[in-house]
């Protein structure tokens, strides 16, 4: 019984699906779902389905209808005869009106068999579709506590999903005219902080990424006040990554009303809701009303719609998105948007890094269709050239042998994501390739928390990190050196003891966390040293301290300051997660096709014109840097 409001793009999949055989049909995003109460046709469909997609382009799943499902106790003896025991399942999920079941296995692959053939077999038996997911070798509290926030409103995302596929697919809102495409910066033109551009065609309005700038105190978020900007307009938002400068103003569109769909791939997701988390957290402890509470970042996951790298997604009538990866921090992608019937296509990059990191690969160069690219800009002018790796490298091996060699301790302050766990497999590797000794490393903190995401996501990350985690003798970050640490007890006994360590901790700029507790308790003492992993905002205690400055005060309620005298030794690594000069201007040449306009944002406005000015020079392109509030027609 299909519903009274039938969607065009359904009357035509059920001219060729015959009609009797479908008990209903449905959207979960842009994909169709079918359902049958026949078994016979979900086993055997005569390759109707097929035909269907074929005919209209779109992804269409045929599922069993919920009233034939087993009964889910009995279904589950049924899945423990035919999945093998080494698959190792976690938690099964039952979700009885999609006829969905989650089955979390340590080795998915075994649950799926040869070419699907167990996942098949599951369905014709049980009439349950399954859904596997990676067992994480950490276990994390995020990302359970966002399974369950999905779980228990299964309800209301089945209902949502099919909003937003009625969307895409009920035909145009607004009055075609003319055929344009335009984009409207609310923050990151010519800074590096807010990310949020507006894109807008005739039909849609979508936002790219919506962050805050955490070092600005006028300038902290986007400018919604933009006469472009509507709330209640807003069809979709397509975030990059995980970064603070990119989501941390999320959830307060969600406090305002906004109930739309956020796209974003699955380690994106759960780094951003734990990163908002942390927001609310911080204001929380410094005694300020945060401008978003964790309700609201339920609200966000409860609107996630995870696309994987390369996956294509309508989310307008007119806008296609596909993610491609950007090698700037895990699940991290590049936004690839088909706009119209072919009419435009553009890349927005968010950050990008061009070389392969211990963790990541680089960013993708090659795309179906490219005419505008958006690009990032943070290292853009000629003197933004990070030394070669392998120089870094012996660097960071000499700076660590020494400080073993007389005892001391190695203090790393980080980023809680993308920094730390680079820092983190390539000290593992340095152990392995015997190059420094086998020390204990410590992690404190968040790290830890975004470590366990990056173990849970290893399809996201280079093949070599990928094929150690799959192997967990191998895996970098359960080795057996590798502690975690959550008290202040823990961190007293690793700051008193004799024996030399690597401690990563937050933050990265010594602007409050545990770095700061460990900096006090370290930096009196010649043995130890310091290094800087992350780039060090202007103001922050360690830009000051990399600049020279030997003695530091921290208020403690009285009179008197308590001052420390840095003694240890101070270093940097630069191991950034942005592309630099070199790596930008390789990455623009490599793109393929040639895109005929660049458009150039997220850095600062000197770095930014240079950038502009050598691309241009170099591949007779078309160049734009906008400033804030700037709109840019694009086609
Ligand atoms: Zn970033």
């Amino acid at each position: 019984m299909v519903k009274k409001m039938v969607a065009e793009i359904i009357k035509e999949i059920l001219k060729i699906v015959p009609k009797e055989k479908i008990s209903d049909a449905v959207f979960e995003g842009a994909n169709i779902v079918l359902y049958t109460k026949d078994p016979e046709f979900l086993k055997d469909d005569s390759g109707v389905i097929r035909n269907a997609v074929g005919k209209v382009k779109k992804r269409i799943e045929l599922r069993p209808d919920p009233s034939i499902c087993m009964e889910p106790t009995r279904a589950e003896k049924e899945f423990a005869k035919l999945i093998p025991e080494e698959a190792n399942l976690g938690y099964v999920h039952f979700d009885p009106q999609r006829s969905v079941v989650v089955i979390e296995a340590e080795k998915p692959g075994l649950v799926i068999g040869k070419q699907g053939e167990t996942l098949r077999e599951i369905r014709n038996q049980t009439h349950w579709v399954v859904q596997v997911q990676r067992k994480p070798p950490i276990r994390s509290q995020i990302i359970e506590n966002i399974r369950s926030v999905l779980y228990e409103n299964s309800d209301y995302r089945r209902k949502f999903l099919n909003k937003v596929g009625e969307r895409v697919y009920n035909g145009w809102l607004r009055q075609k005219k003319e055929e344009w495409v335009r984009v409207t910066y609310l923050g990151a033109a010519r800074q590096v902080g807010r990310s949020a551009i507006l894109l807008q065609t005739p039909e849609s309005r979508v936002l790219l990424d919506c962050g805050m700038d955490p070092s600005s105190i006028d300038g902290a978020y986007p400018m919604l006040e933009a006469p472009e900007f509507k709330i209640d307009e807003l069809d979709a938002i397509i975030i990059s990554h995980g970064h603070l400068d990119h989501v941390g103003f999320l959830p307060y569109l969600f406090k305002f009303g906004y109930k739309g769909p956020v796209y974003c791939t699955a380690p994106t997701r759960d780094i951003m809701a734990l990163i908002q988390l942390d927001t609310v957290k911080i204001a929380v402890g410094d005694g300020r009303d945060p401008i978003y509470t964790s309700e609201e970042v339920r609200e966000v996951v409860k609107h996630t719609i995870v696309l994987d790298y390369e996956e294509v997604t309508d989310v307008t009538p007119d806008v296609r998105l596909t993610f491609y990866n950007s090698g700037h921090m895990l699940g991290g992608a590049m936004v690839h948007l088909h706009i119209g019937n072919g009419l435009h296509n553009m890349l927005y990059t968010g950050d990008i890094k061009y070389v392969k990191t211990s963790l990541l690969s680089p960013a993708i160069t090659n795309f179906p269709r490219l005419e505008t690219l958006m690009v990032e800009g943070t290292y853009g002018s000629k003197d933004a050239v990070v030394p070669p790796i392998k120089e870094q490298e012996k660097h960071i091996t000499d700076m660590i042998t020494k400080t073993i060699e007389r005892k001391g301790k190695v203090l790393i302050p980080t980023l809680g994501s993308g920094r730390g766990q680079e820092m983190l497999v390539l000290t593992q590797r340095l152990i392995a390739q015997k190059k420094i000794p086998n020390i204990p490393i410590y992690i404190h903190g968040m790290v830890w928390d975004i470590t366990a995401i990056y173990t849970a996501y290893p399809e996201f990350l280079n093949p070599a990190i990928r094929n150690q985690i799959y192997h967990v003798e191998n895996n970098p970050f359960l080795a057996e050196n590798v502690t975690r640490v959550g008290s202040n007890k823990e961190k007293q006994q690793i700051v008193e003891s004799d024996e030399p360590c690597l401690i990563l901790a937050t933050s990265g700029m010594l602007v409050g966390g545990a770095s700061v507790e460990y900096l006090k308790s370290l930096c009196e003492q010649e043995k130890n040293t310091l290094i800087f992993s992350s780039y060090q905002a202007e103001g922050s205690l360690g830009r000051r301290i990399m600049m020279g400055e030997r003695t530091i005060s921290f208020p403690n309620g009285t009179n008197a300051p308590d001052v420390y005298h840095i003694k240890m030794e101070v270093s940097k690594f630069d191991i950034s997660g942005h592309a630099d000069r070199k790596e930008l201007m390789s990455f623009i040449s490599h793109c393929n096709p040639k895109p005929k306009k660049v458009i150039i944002n997220h850095g600062e406005r000197s770095r930014l014109i240079d950038l502009a000015s050598s691309v241009h020079k170099s591949f007779r392109v078309e160049t734009v840097v906008p400033q804030n509030l700037d709109a840019v027609r694009i086609r």
